[in-house]
């Protein structure tokens, strides 16, 4: 009997089972249709308009339904999958922001979550060039979201690659800056342009004082490293008063917006006038 035996043993969680199943249907997926971007605004909190988008993957499966990326993602960077899944979501949001530029409703950035593991294996330059050249869109108007973690992979071709995109005009923002563990050096290493102060600090940050003097020290690190400041998960007015009072350059959350698919971003885009905030 082979050692490989090891599949769907009795004892396998249900969770486990569908991972396997989502994982095997991963492999296919490739070749339909089944991926999709949604949409979520980022509104400055001086002008109240919007300033930038963020595309956000989601699997619609035949049979699980809409899958988020928290439950394929992962594995998708263990198996390596997330090289070709980045790559169209790449694509995609490049075409649907140059249409959203035709159309005269853009705001001034589409950002695009990239992994750790694309940086690490160097091949996301020519992710970006084929996306920006088939789409026409300007290097400075795309932003590459990457998490504070991706240090922790290989690094010197980490940094090669991010030195490559910036000096074709890329940008970078730290997303979920707060809960890793890079050292200011690096962060100062990576010249990024934008930090994103992860949602579990803004969360409860008007009723709990730690929070709040977390997400104060973050504003006063990215102000002094001359970084715009956008914090994510905003849901109510309080939090955004309370952001905007700490120094806070932009917000992302329900607030605003859910994140929505092309169509509804769309209509949203050609309604909205701006967020007012009182005071
Ligand atoms: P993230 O980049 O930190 O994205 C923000 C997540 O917070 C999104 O979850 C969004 O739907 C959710 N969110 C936004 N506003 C609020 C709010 O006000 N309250 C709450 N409770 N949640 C809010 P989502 O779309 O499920 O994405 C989860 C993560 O998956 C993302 O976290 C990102 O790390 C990853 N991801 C998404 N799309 C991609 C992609 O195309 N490539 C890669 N590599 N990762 C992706
Ligand atoms: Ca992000
Ligand atoms: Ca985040």
């Amino acid at each position: 009997m082979g050692a490989t035996l090891r599949f769907f043993s009795p004892e396998m969680s249900s969770r486990a089972r569908q991972r396997l199943s989502l994982e095997a249907d991963l492999r296919r997926v490739l070749d339909d249709d089944e991926f999709e971007l949604h949409y979520q605004p980022q509104v400055d909190l001086t002008s109240g308009r919007i300033v930038g988008l963020e595309a956000l993957v989601r699997w619609n499966h035949p049979t699980h339904g809409m899958v988020p990326p928290d439950a394929f993602i992962p594995f998708a960077e263990e198996n390596g999958m997330i090289v070709r899944i980045g790559t169209w979501v790449l694509h995609e949001a490049c075409r649907q922001f140059r249409h959203w530029l035709d159309a005269g409703i853009a705001p001034r950035r589409i950002a695009v979550n990239v992994s750790a593991i694309e940086l690490s294996r160097g091949t996301l330059m020519a992710a970006v060039s084929a996306a920006l050249e088939a789409s026409g869109i300007d290097s400075a108007q795309l932003e590459l979201e990457i998490t504070e973690t991706f240090v922790i992979t290989d690094r010197e071709q980490s940094f090669r690659s991010i030195d490559e995109l910036k000096a074709v005009g890329a940008r970078f923002s730290i997303d979920d800056f707060g809960t890793g563990y890079s050292s200011l050096a690096y962060l100062q290493q990576l010249a990024a342009d934008k930090l994103k102060v992860d949602m579990s600090f803004v969360r409860d940050m008007t009723t709990n004082a730690g929070n709040a003097s977390i997400v104060k020290a973050i504003v006063a690190v990215g102000q002094s490293l001359g970084l715009e400041i956008v914090a994510e998960g905003v849901e109510t007015e309080e939090q955004a008063l309370a952001l905007r009072a700490l120094g806070c350059d932009a917000i992302q959350g329900y607030l605003v917006s859910r994140p929505l698919p092309a169509g509804s971003m769309g209509e949203f885009l050609a309604t909205y006038e701006s967020l007012r905030l009182p005071g």
